[in-house]
């Protein structure tokens, strides 16, 4: 319904958008924060140019391809050879990494707020900078987990001691086959807790976060809620960019931030309600706290 109908607010003056996201953080009895990719480009966590170059050369030089996403589509034509890939992968996206900035004044600005985050990110830098786990819900996956790949059990693998082992010994962009991951039920190969298709696992963690999400909206249904949309882009906008949308649309005491370095929009109809920022998130944060 809001499609045909985008506006930006970006024209507005931007200390004037700031005092009013200032006066939304303060005033707001609960904030519901909605994070996307953007937020981790954000903190300087991009898949390509040089940082993809400084770790994944040698992957480039063989298979060809120039950023880190496309690298986990590849078919490598062996277990050893794909596990090479997302070892190093997850080593340098979730373990040898500390929490970037964004994650970390984002959670500055939210002390003594009642808040709810919802997110698409898998890299775990929420937990990372210290979020409390129950106000979280990663709802496509998390780096850190692994699944059966059938998958004929509901359960996720802490993959932590296995893939540190794998990106230390692999050779010639292969890991030692005695390291490929079985599942422990039935045998069949191991696959990362992504959701790419329909064999993603949902195990009782993701219901429970699942549970506990749509408690906090229910609580606060009627009351004065900004929605903080953060680095949200256009891939999978129904699970946080549309429902964020028509649950402002529904309640006349929500706002709803979009801060998006080239994307920056919100429909017609939230005219009033709409702060959209179109500029570096970190940046933006800062100016905030
Ligand atoms: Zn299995």
């Amino acid at each position: 319904m809001f499609l045909r109908n985008l506006i930006t607010t970006s024209t507005e003056i931007y200390s004037e958008q700031i005092k009013r996201l200032k006066h939304e953080l303060k005033s707001s009895d609960a904030i519901i924060v909605g994070a996307g990719a953007g937020l981790s480009a954000s903190a300087g966590f991009t898949y390509d140019g040089e940082r993809f170059e400084n770790n994944f050369a040698d992957f480039r030089k063989k298979y060809g391809f120039t950023d880190m996403y496309s690298g986990g589509f590849y078919p490598y034509s062996s277990p050893e050879k794909y596990w090479a890939f997302w070892s190093r992968h997850i080593y340098i996206n979730r373990y040898d990494i500390a929490a970037g900035e964004p994650y970390t004044t984002l959670l500055k600005l939210l002390s003594g707020k009642d808040y709810f985050v919802l997110t698409t990110n898998v890299d775990h830098q929420f937990q990372l900078a210290g979020f409390d786990k129950n106000r979280l819900f990663y709802t496509q996956g998390d780096y850190g987990l692994w699944q059966c790949s059938k998958p004929c059990h509901a359960k996720t693998y802490d993959n932590e001691a296995a893939v540190r082992q794998m990106a230390a010994t692999q050779r010639d962009l292969k890991i030692p086959s005695e390291l490929i991951p079985k599942c422990p039920v039935c045998g069949a190969p191991m696959t990362m807790n992504l959701r790419c298709d329909d064999s993603f696992v949902q195990d009782e963690g993701w219901y429970a976060a699942a549970n506990r999400y749509e408690d906090f909206i229910r609580r606060h249904r009627d009351m004065h809620i900004l929605f903080l949309e953060l680095g949200v882009g256009a891939n999978t906008p129904a699970i946080i960019k549309y429902p964020f949308w028509q649950m402002t649309a529904r309640n006349s005491h929500a706002a709803y931030a979009c801060i998006n370095y080239g994307e920056a929009a919100a429909p017609k109809e939230l005219a009033k309600q709409a702060i959209c920022i179109n500029k570096d998130i970190s940046a933006v944060l800062n100016d905030l706290a």
